[in-house]
């Protein structure tokens, strides 16, 4: 969806709709839409600066980093963007004390598609974890570890303990 700049209405472009993102589209491998983008945008004209500003929400499945299981990840997120024109591209270094995200639009035009799947793109975690305390898939039997625990009960600080136990004997 491209918003042509000169064609920008004064009172702004409030657009709210559905995204057809392809699974291939998102920057995390495993993860799979369960309910396609929706975005509530309003874009505004300021001068040479055009504001994006609006709300992505999202439902979809992620692979667990740790233990492989897929799980829900529903996306709820905000953004506030500045887009300038091209040509100050070269004042950018000016710019970078600045708290807002500042981008750039070319040929009087922002594609408004590209702008929410960069945003949706961005909610995402960098290592995606069913839960912050998963313990993951136990290396000698493959199994889930639930409180420290698996069929084989294979604890892997233990054999780290005992090297460091022997370290020090040996310094003594
Ligand atoms: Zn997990
Ligand atoms: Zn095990």
């Amino acid at each position: 969806m491209l918003i042509d700049i000169d064609r920008l209405p004064k009172e702004g472009l409030h657009v709210s709709r559905g995204f057809d993102f392809l699974n291939v589209d998102l920057v995390e491998e495993n993860a799979v839409f369960l309910e396609p983008a929706h975005a509530d945008v309003e874009v505004r004209k300021i001068g040479d600066e055009v504001w994006i500003k609006g709300r992505l929400t999202a439902r979809l499945s992620f692979v667990c980093s740790r233990c492989l299981t897929p799980y829900e990840f529903p996306i709820d997120s905000r953004f506030d963007l500045v887009f300038l024109p091209d040509e100050i591209e070269t004042a950018k270094d000016e710019l970078e004390d600045d708290e807002m995200d500042t981008m750039f639009y070319y040929d009087r035009r922002i594609d408004l598609r590209a702008v929410i799947l960069e945003q949706l793109n961005l909610t995402f975690p960098p290592k995606p974890l069913c839960t912050e305390s998963c313990e993951g898939i136990c290396a000698v039997c493959g199994e889930l570890i639930r409180d420290g625990r698996c069929s084989c009960q294979v604890k892997e600080s233990e054999p780290g303990m005992l090297d460091l136990k022997i370290f020090m004997k040996d310094k003594r």
